[in-house]
C-alpha cells in the first residue's frame, strides 16, 4: 500500500475535528492489538468498541476461564496436601470469593490495556461500529447518538459470540453458554456440557475438579477434535478416572425443564436408530463453537463480501473485497484464538505502514487447552500430516517417568513428535509437537520454535534441558527420535 492519506473527520467523542490514518471497528484481541501496534508506531488511531476494550478473550473468555480453571487447580492441590505430610480440611468452594478473585484479575488487567491505549495515543469511541461506503464508520452509541469518523484504512475486529442449538434457548438459569458459566455465583451438582471442543473440555474439567457431575455430550466420534489422537487418549483417561462422563457419537434431541423448576431433562441418542436417552442434570452447558459477530457489521454497497457463515472474507493479508478494508480475529475463518487475532493485527497494520509482512502460517500456529491434564500442540498431528501426503516418523514418551513430574505429582501425560521421514528412513525435518500433561501450555515453546523454524529432529537433539525438568521429556523424545535416546529406546 501506498503512503497513508489523511482525512479530516468529526470524531463522536469531540467536538472539534480529528485526523485519523486507521479507524479499528471492535477492541477485543484482535483490535485492540491493532490498536497498540499502529499507535507504538504513530499512527493516529480510533478504536470503536461497544462494550470494554479486552473483548471476549478479557472479559468472557481466555482469562476469566483460566482464572476459575486455576481456583480447580487450588482445589486439586488442597485435596491432595495430606500425601505431601500438609494438614488441611477442604470445606468446598465459595464460587462467590471465586468469582470476586476471578472479576479482580479481569478489572486489573482491563486498566492496564486501557492505560496503554492511552500511552499509545489511541482515541477509543463508545458504541457499536458499522461500516458504510466510502470507509466511514457510523458509531451508535448506547444513548441512541450517532456520529461517523472515516479513515483512509479501516479494520474489521468485531469477534465472536457464542454459537447456540435450537431447543436450547440460553436462560443463564439452567442453558447456559460460556458467558454465563463463566458468571455463575454458585456450583450446579450436576452439568451436561453439550460439545466437547477446547471450551466443552475445559468446564467439564474444571467443573468437575469442583465437585461436579460432569457429562460430556460431543456428536463427533472423539472430543478434541484436531488433537493428535495419542494426546486425546490421554485426556480421556484422565476425564474417566475422575468421573467425567464421555458420550461421543451423540445427537442432542432437546430438554425438558423439571416441573418444579430443579434442572433439566436432556434427551440424546447415541447412534442414528438407536433408542433415546434421558439425562437429568442442574444445568446444560452448549459450548458447539463461536460465530463470527458481522450482524449488522458492513451496510449494502461497501464491497466487503460475508460469507454464508458470517465469516467477512479475506485473503491471506487480512484484505477484504473492498480496498482499504482488513478484518482480523474471530471475525473471519481462521483459527478461533486470540494469539491468532494479535498476528493478523500485525500482518495488517505493518501494510498499512507501508511494509510487506509475511502472512500468518495458521498450520502451525500454537494450541493450547487449559484443561486438567492440559493439552498443547503445534503443527501436524500424526494423522495429519499423513492425510497432507507425508511420510511420518514419530515418537512418544510419558511423562510417567520424568523426575519433576513425581515430584510434582502430576505423572498423567505424553510428547508426541512428529517428523517428516527421509528417503534412508531417518528422521527428518520436524512437523509437529503435540502434547498433554503438567504445564505444557508453558513447554510448548520450544517446540513451536521448532517447528516454524523448520528445525530437523537431529538439529534440536543437539540442546540440552535442564535437570530436573518437565521439559526433559520433549528433550528425551526428541533424542530418542534421532535414535540416541538415554530413557527412551
Ligand atoms: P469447537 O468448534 O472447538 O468445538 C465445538 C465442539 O462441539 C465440536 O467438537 C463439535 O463437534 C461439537 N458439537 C457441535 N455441535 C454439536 C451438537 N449439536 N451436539 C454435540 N456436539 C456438538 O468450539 P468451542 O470449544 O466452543 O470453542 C470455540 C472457539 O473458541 C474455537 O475457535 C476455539 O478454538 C476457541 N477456544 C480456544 C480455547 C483454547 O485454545 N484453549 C479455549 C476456548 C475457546
Amino acid at each position: 500500500m501506498g503512503a497513508v492519506r489523511k482525512v479530516v473527520v468529526p470524531t463522536a467523542q469531540t467536538s472539534q475535528e480529528q485526523v485519523f490514518d486507521v479507524v479499528i471497528v471492535g477492541g477485543g484481541p484482535g483490535g485492540y492489538a491493532a490498536a497498540l501496534y499502529g499507535g507504538r508506531k504513530g499512527l493516529r488511531v480510533a478504536l470503536v468498541e461497544k462494550d470494554k476494550v479486552g473483548g471476549t478473550c478479557l472479559h468472557r473468555g481466555c482469562i476469566p476461564a483460566k482464572e476459575l480453571l486455576e481456583t480447580a487447580a487450588v482445589y486439586r492441590a488442597v485435596k491432595g496436601a495430606k500425601e505431601f505430610g500438609i494438614g488441611t480440611e477442604l470445606t468446598g468452594v465459595d464460587f462467590a470469593v471465586t468469582q470476586n478473585r476471578k472479576r479482580k484479575v479481569i478489572d486489573t488487567q482491563h486498566r492496564g490495556l486501557q492505560g496503554l491505549l492511552k500511552k499509545c495515543k489511541v482515541t477509543t469511541l463508545a458504541g457499536t461500529g458499522s461500516l458504510q461506503p466510502g470507509r466511514v464508520v457510523r458509531v451508535q452509541a448506547a444513548d441512541g447518538s450517532v456520529s461517523e469518523v472515516s479513515a483512509p484504512a479501516v479494520v474489521l475486529a468485531a469477534g465472536s459470540v457464542p454459537r447456540t442449538i435450537p431447543g436450547f434457548e440460553v436462560d443463564g438459569r439452567v442453558v447456559l453458554t460460556s458467558d454465563e458459566v463463566l458468571d455463575l455465583e454458585e456450583l450446579p451438582a450436576s452439568a451436561a456440557v453439550i460439545g466437547g471442543g477446547a471450551i466443552g473440555c475445559e468446564f467439564a474439567s474444571m467443573l468437575s475438579d469442583m465437585g461436579v457431575k460432569v457429562t460430556i455430550l460431543e456428536a463427533l466420534p472423539s472430543i478434541l477434535p484436531g488433537v493428535d489422537k495419542d494426546v486425546t487418549a490421554v485426556v480421556v483417561k484422565s476425564f474417566n478416572k475422575r468421573g467425567i462422563d464421555i458420550r461421543t457419537g451423540v445427537r442432542v434431541q432437546g430438554h425438558q425443564p423439571a416441573a418444579d423448576g430443579h434442572g433439566t431433562s436432556v434427551r440424546f441418542s447415541s447412534a442414528p436408530g438407536a433408542p433415546e436417552e434421558s439425562l437429568h442434570v442442574d444445568a446444560v452447558v452448549v459450548s458447539v463453537g463461536r460465530r463470527p459477530f458481522s450482524d449488522n457489521l458492513v451496510a449494502p454497497g461497501c464491497g466487503v463480501e460475508v460469507d454464508d457463515r458470517g465469516f467477512v472474507k479475506v485473503d491471506e493479508y487480512m484484505q477484504t473485497s473492498a480496498q482499504g478494508v482488513w478484518a482480523i480475529g474471530d471475525l473471519v475463518a481462521t483459527p478461533g484464538l486470540a494469539h491468532v487475532g494479535f498476528a493478523e493485527a500485525i500482518v495488517v497494520m505493518d501494510q498499512i505502514l507501508g511494509q510487506s509482512p509475511l502472512p500468518v502460517d495458521y498450520s502451525r500456529v500454537p494450541w493450547c487447552v487449559y484443561t486438567f491434564p492440559e493439552v498443547a500442540f503445534t503443527g501436524y498431528s500424526e494423522e495429519g500430516a499423513r492425510e497432507a501426503g507425508y511420510d511420518v516418523v514419530t515418537k512418544k514418551d510419558p511423562f510417567v517417568g520424568n523426575g519433576r513430574a513425581a515430584i510434582i505429582g502430576e505423572t498423567e501425560g505424553v510428547v508426541k513428535l512428529i517428523a517428516e521421514k527421509q528417503a534412508d528412513g531417518s528422521p527428518g525435518r520436524l512437523l509437529g509437537v503435540h502434547m498433554a500433561g503438567p504445564w505444557v501450555t508453558e513447554q510448548l515453546g520450544q517446540g513451536y520454535l521448532a517447528v516454524n523454524w523448520e528445525a530437523t529432529v537431529e538439529e534440536v537433539a543437539h540442546f540440552v534441558q535442564p535437570h530436573p525438568s518437565l521439559s526433559e521429556v520433549f528433550g528425551e523424545t526428541m533424542l530418542a527420535l534421532a535414535g540416541r535416546g538415554l530413557h527412551v529406546g
